[in-house]
């Protein structure tokens, strides 16, 4: 068969399945309708018997009845009916009375034959449950009396029910035939509400909201409780009918409840305060009737009334508040539910007239199917709302994800210029001799750092929000961070009335394992606030530790201040995006509402803790708590001063790295990233090739070995990845297994795995940082680079020159590596007396053990600690002799020894008239 053909043919067997599936449906719906009944009833075996019956009144007359009927009799009254048996009886036949709420006695010819009461077995009650009470009969019994005595402390007091006579087997075929039905219906509800708990636990679940339908399913579930509590053949179910019989009673009281959560919800609440009456009797009701059952005092049957009266009032609130909202046309968001309820009071209405009506007997039936129809309308409400929320969920998603889109790419278009910015201004520092332009341009660099630190907060936000963020956690110096978190509060608070407090505990451990800028990040926010929001006073930057897990600590740092504090109701909005408080009071300071809501982002990927205390008009403490694991357990002591400085040096160091033997490539589309890059790499030495593509960097990547190439991922046609991987699927390509590097200025979350993934050696942000590329070049090109010799030559001969003034502190200098601080200088240089005090003795010993390995490392703490005050000849001093120490050369140090610590005594001196 062709293709078509064989579609055509399973086309025409579904067609032939549904119609099928009608006919079956159809032939027996209407055959059971219209064809003869051939049930078998089993009557044979059981019949009616309500023939003859009188009533033996109070002075023994007899009065004949009716039957079923209901006699005048008092509570606790014994009332006694009689008849004769048939004439036909056989043996192993019963005669069947239904009882209700009554004490029951069959006497056969005089003679007690059964009897039923739950005295010994009901825990609280003064009445026995309904029940089918069973005497035995025999072929003797034929046409002798039956007499059937009763009693109820109840309105049941006078009430006769059916009486049967037949074989036991047959007076419960009959029983079940009767209420086999209405049992299926109610067991399926009770099952159908069981299972949509479950979904609707699920949902939940799923859902992360709780759904109003599941509020409906428990209502439902408590009409088929109260419903199966009553079914006819219970006796033969359940172990204790008297405590079952609880149960009727207790879901009729509890039903109202779920009913009313349920409507309230759907109407988002509109008619809250309506709704609260009817649950309040309600509730009110349960507490007091079970009060009064379980001490006897009422019993539940006769509160029957005040039950209605809670289903009732909950059936008035629920059409009047539906109605109202019909009129007022607010109904369009539950009109199916609406509809459902309507049917669902219809069918109570129709339960309650049956109860009154037929002397009691609860059909349950009529309610059943109402409860059912109004399910099956709140299901379809329920997949409804599930569906518009998956939709509105579903455009989120695409809109988070433009959105993500829009801000890398937003990223990289500012990224770009800032790039040119950052590196040419860092061209103008390296190479004006005139101050007045390094000024300016220092004012660049703050300017265009600032911006960067916005996009990259703006990239933050965006890539926490589509859950792309990483934490890159690696070892790191606590002192440092503190150190930074120093400087960062006293860079704030200058210029503000704010004076600064700094108290760090010293035995916090000095390495640890963490991101550690992050940390420094969510820091430096705090820091930032706490000043931002704060006039005057004192902000005070507290760092101690907690032990936690084995090999960890909880490191905490706390932020204080004496600023505006904040409300207690704007508490819980303090962390939302965007969110800005007291907009009023706070116009004029700068924020975009991103910074806590990142923080306390940041904090949770750690698995850490954000506390805020904080009292409007007083002051606000910011405490962030982060698991970290140790790596160093030596207390971080005192944070000298110099843990900073010699990061500082260290830079310096690392920048007098060379590597004239080196060949690199580096290519980018845009001819302002080209010469920023070959700009910075100028120092180097190194030999540097360009391209402006993808295209022409293959063709020069294939033609000479690269020590190193400097690969732009976005260009246009022929991009990074394109020519990374031409490169490296070429076997003959001399760079097959070369350093590439890809450049990007798409920083995002995840890329440097993207790029490693990829073939690339490694990956580098723009805007290029003229340090971190120095890192980069020592890191790949070991071999090629060495220490820039002739800038030390070139000091060495300053120094030997012996014309300079060894005692001249240059302030500036000073200044600049305490990010211009007055104060912070004025502490550093303190910290330089202290220091060299120290240092006298230890000088003295090392040089007259000739130890100078360690005079070495004396000279070397000298070189860097007096370059920070900006004593720079005197660092250049120490520099010889940190040299000489290390290459062991004592002849010298002992030539010089005297005037070095001469010098040095001079320097101290003076440094202390400075303080
Ligand atoms: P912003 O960029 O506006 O500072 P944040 O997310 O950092 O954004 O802070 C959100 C809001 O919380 C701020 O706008 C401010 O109203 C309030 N806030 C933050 N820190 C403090 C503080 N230390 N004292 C008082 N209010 C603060």
């Amino acid at each position: 068969m062709k293709k078509t053909d064989d579609k055509a043919f399973f086309n025409f067997i579904k067609t032939f399945f549904g119609i099928t599936v009608f006919i079956l449906f159809l032939l027996f719906v209407l055959g059971q309708i219209f064809y003869p009944s051939e049930r078998d009833k089993l009557s044979s075996n059981c019949e009616l018997f309500q023939d003859g019956w009188y009533h033996i009144t109070r002075d023994g007359e007899k009065v004949d009845i009716e039957f079923p009927s209901k006699l005048d009799a008092e509570y606790g009254e014994v009332v006694r009916i009689g008849t004769s048996l048939p004439e036909d009886i056989e043996d192993n036949q019963v005669i069947c009375f239904r009882s209700i709420w009554q004490d029951v006695e069959v006497y056969i010819d005089g003679q007690l034959r059964a009897s039923y009461n739950t005295k010994d077995s009901r825990p609280f009650g003064k009445n026995s449950a309904f029940w089918y009470v069973f005497a035995d009969l025999n072929k003797e019994d034929a046409g002798k009396t039956v007499e059937y005595r009763f009693s109820s402390e109840s309105k049941y007091a006078g009430s006769i029910r059916n009486c049967y006579i037949g074989d036991k087997l047959g007076v419960w075929s009959h029983l079940i035939s009767e209420s086999g039905a209405r049992t299926i219906i109610i067991i399926f509800l009770l099952f159908l509400s069981i299972f949509c708990i479950v979904v609707c636990q699920i949902l939940n679940g799923i859902y992360k909201k709780s759904l109003p339908l599941a509020y409906l399913v428990w209502t439902m579930f408590f009409c088929s409780i109260w419903m199966l509590s009553e079914v006819e053949f219970r006796q033969i179910i359940f172990k204790n009918v008297s405590i079952l019989t609880y149960y009727t009673y207790l879901s009729l009281m509890v039903i109202p409840i779920p009913l009313l959560i349920y409507i309230n919800d759907i109407q988002n609440g509109r008619y809250r305060k309506v709704h609260i009456i009817p649950l309040t009797y309600v509730i009110g009701m349960l507490f007091i009737g079970t009060f009064l059952q379980v001490f006897n005092i009422v019993e539940f049957v006769q509160m029957l009334p005040f039950m209605h009266l809670g289903i009732g009032t909950a059936i008035v609130t629920t059409i009047t508040t539906i109605t109202i909202d019909m009129v007022k046309k607010q109904i369009s968001d539950y009109f199916i539910v609406a509809v459902g309820v309507y049917g669902l009071l219809l069918s109570a209405v129709g339960e309650m007239v049956l109860y009154y009506i037929d002397l009691g007997v609860s059909i349950g039936t009529v309610l059943a199917v109402g409860l059912m129809f109004l399910l099956v309308m709140a299901i379809i409400k329920t997949g409804q709302d599930i569906m518009k929320s998956e939709k509105k969920k579903q455009e989120a998603i695409v809109a988070r994800e433009a959105q993500a889109k829009f801000l890398a790419n937003m990223s990289h278009e500012i990224r770009t210029p800032i790039n040119a910015v950052v590196g040419m201004n860092e061209m103008i520092l390296r190479e004006s001799t005139d101050e007045t332009i390094k000024d300016y341009a220092n004012n660049v660099k703050r300017a265009s750092n600032m911006l960067l630190g916005l996009v990259n907060d703006i990239l933050d936000f965006s890539k926490i929000e589509s859950g792309q963020f990483e934490l890159v956690e690696a070892e790191y110096d606590v002192a440092s961070l503190l150190k930074d978190g120093q400087l960062i509060l006293n860079t704030r608070a200058a210029g503000k009335k704010i004076s600064v407090n700094v108290d760090i505990d010293e035995n916090i451990p000095s390495k640890l394992y963490g991101d550690e800028l992050r940390i420094k990040q969510i820091i430096t926010n705090i820091i930032s606030n706490a000043v931002k929001y704060t006039e005057k006073g004192v902000v005070t930057l507290r760092a101690t530790y907690k032990d936690n897990a084995e090999d960890g600590i909880l490191l905490c740092v706390s932020v204080k201040d004496t600023g505006i504090g904040i409300k207690p109701e704007d508490m819980p909005k303090l962390f939302d995006n965007f969110k800005r408080l007291e907009l009023d009071k706070n116009r004029t300071v700068q924020g975009t509402g991103l910074g806590l809501s990142i923080a306390k982002q940041l904090v949770d990927l750690m698995k850490g803790e954000i506390q805020v205390n904080s009292e409007y008009g007083k002051g606000s403490e910011f405490t962030i708590l982060v698991p970290q694991k140790v790596v160093n357990n030596k207390p971080i002591g005192n944070i000298d001063l110099y843990a900073k400085s010699e990061n500082v040096v260290q830079k310096e160091e690392n920048s007098f790295f060379v590597a004239e033997d080196a060949e690199i490539l580096v290519v980018d589309d845009n001819a302002m990233n080209l010469s920023v890059i070959k700009a910075l790499l100028k120092r180097t030495k190194a030999n540097i090739d360009t391209a402006t593509g993808g295209k022409e960097c293959v063709a020069m990547a294939s033609e000479k070995k690269y020590d190193m190439i400097l690969l732009d991922h976005m260009m246009p046609d022929f991009d990074g990845v394109a020519a990374l991987k031409m490169i490296r699927g070429d076997k003959n390509n001399p760079n097959k297994d070369g350093i590439i590097i890809a450049l990007t200025a798409n920083a995002i979350a995840g890329c440097r795995e993207q790029y490693l993934e990829y073939g690339f050696t490694d990956y580098f942000s723009k805007p290029v940082q003229a340090d971190k590329l120095d890192e980069m070049l020592k890191k790949y090109l070991d071999s090629k680079t060495h220490q820039n010799e002739e800038i030390l030559e070139n000091e060495k001969e300053e120094v030997t020159m012996n014309n300079l003034d060894l005692l001249e502190i240059d302030e500036k200098l000073g200044l600049s590596y305490c990010m211009d601080m007055e104060d912070v200088y004025k502490e550093v240089l303190g910290a330089f007396v202290e220091q060299c005090n120290e240092y006298f003795p230890e000088l003295d010993k090392y040089y007259k053990a000739k130890d100078w390995k360690n005079y070495a490392i004396i000279t070397h703490a000298l070189k860097t600690n007096s370059l920070n005050i900006g004593a720079s000849n005197f660092s250049k001093l120490s520099l010889e002799h940190e040299m000489a120490g290390k290459a062991e050369n004592g002849e010298y140090i002992e030539k010089e020894y005297n005037t070095y610590i001469e010098t040095l005594k001079k320097l101290v001196n003076k440094v202390e008239s400075m303080i």
